[in-house]
């Protein structure tokens, strides 16, 4: 990722924070809306990555990591030494196991998913001096999570742990065979948030042919928004 690659480095040596890998996955929406129409984000991928980063940046870290049984938890083997993974298998023991988990006094703790109940313990972790990777699902980006931390229980004064959002989406690409250009009216630029100057952009809708089977469209690309907190500015 090499359009990210000053930011990754900065996030790598970041102080005591929590940074969040956000997205939205088809698998958490499927309870209540139609997820068929959402791509997997790709953020437990992202996950992976920054934990890999952070690990070999930092060889004498110590790292524990909580995540529910039915989570994807896949390390990389030759890290699998370096990171200790409590897993409860029944939702009576989380409470219990993410007490253990600050117990061992983590300066890496990863959490698989953040919600209301692992919240806690992400915010008394990095009060206690970790860093706290975790991904959270919400379709928000960069200062839209933190307010979205507040519907997890975050209280304000709890906010200023938060370090860092990496928002990332999976949008797919339009078949280059079969796109169809057209000039945006001006309702749809407006709805773009394109101040209109002179002749409107050519834009593209998808067509259908042979070479895309009819979708449209030809595989999918990653998007990604980079939020870090001013500390600053913890407003
Ligand atoms: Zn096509």
């Amino acid at each position: 990722m090499p359009q990210i690659d000053r930011l990754v480095r900065e996030l790598v040596d970041s102080p005591p924070q929590l940074i969040l890998v956000a997205g939205l996955d088809p698998r958490s929406l499927s309870k209540t809306q139609d997820g068929s129409r959402w791509l997997a984000s790709g953020k437990t991928t992202i996950l992976r990555i920054l934990l890999r980063e952070i690990l070999e940046a930092h060889p004498k870290r110590r790292c524990v990591a909580y995540c529910d049984a039915d989570e994807e938890f896949r390390l990389p083997r030759e890290l699998r030494s370096r990171v200790e993974l409590l897993q409860p298998r029944q939702p009576d023991f989380r409470p219990k196991w993410l007490q253990e988990a600050l117990r061992r006094r983590p300066e890496l703790l990863v959490i698989g998913s953040l919600t209301a109940e692992t919240a806690p313990t992400a915010v008394q972790a990095v009060r206690a001096g970790a860093v706290v990777l975790a991904t959270v699902d919400t379709l928000n980006r960069g200062a839209a999570v933190a307010r979205h931390l507040l519907t997890l229980g975050l209280t304000l004064d709890q906010l200023p742990v938060l370090g860092w959002v990496i928002s990332t989406m999976r949008q797919p690409v339009l078949c280059k065979k079969c796109k169809q250009p057209f000039k945006p009216d001006a309702e749809l630029l407006q709805h773009l948030g394109v101040q209109p100057v002179g002749d409107p952009p050519t834009l593209f809708r998808p067509g259908s042919c042979a070479e895309c089977k009819g979708m449209g469209r030809e595989g999918d690309v990653s998007v990604f928004d980079v939020f870090h907190a001013d500390p600053g500015r913890p407003d």
